[in-house]
């Protein structure tokens, strides 16, 4: 499996390895552009954002929720599967 050695982020600054996935995927967490480090500097750059800055990661999460679990329901209930697991959801994102 491919290692990107060194990547760092444009937001916070922070130096992180990224581990392809297979077929040389960069993992949903990270964001990446060549096209928009070329935009903002003029030059053939990567932009990587990390895992914590992308924001994009709630997003996918969210996706990821309504494909395998379906949208919320509109109203809570506590012996609702799906409910529980927005629940969870909502848990792990109270931070921002
Ligand atoms: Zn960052
Ligand atoms: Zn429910």
């Amino acid at each position: 499996m491919k290692i990107l050695k060194d990547r760092m982020c444009v937001v916070c600054g922070r130096k992180f390895d990224v581990k392809l996935e297979k077929g040389n995927v960069i993992p949903i967490q990270y964001f990446f552009s060549k096209e928009l480090g070329k935009a903002l500097t003029g030059k053939k750059t990567e932009y990587w954002e990390c895992e914590y800055c992308s924001g994009y990661m709630k997003e996918r999460v969210i996706e990821w929720m309504n494909i395998n679990w379906g949208s919320r329901c509109p109203d809570f209930e506590e012996n609702c599967a799906l409910c529980r697991a927005w629940k969870c959801f909502d848990y792990l994102f109270e931070i921002d």
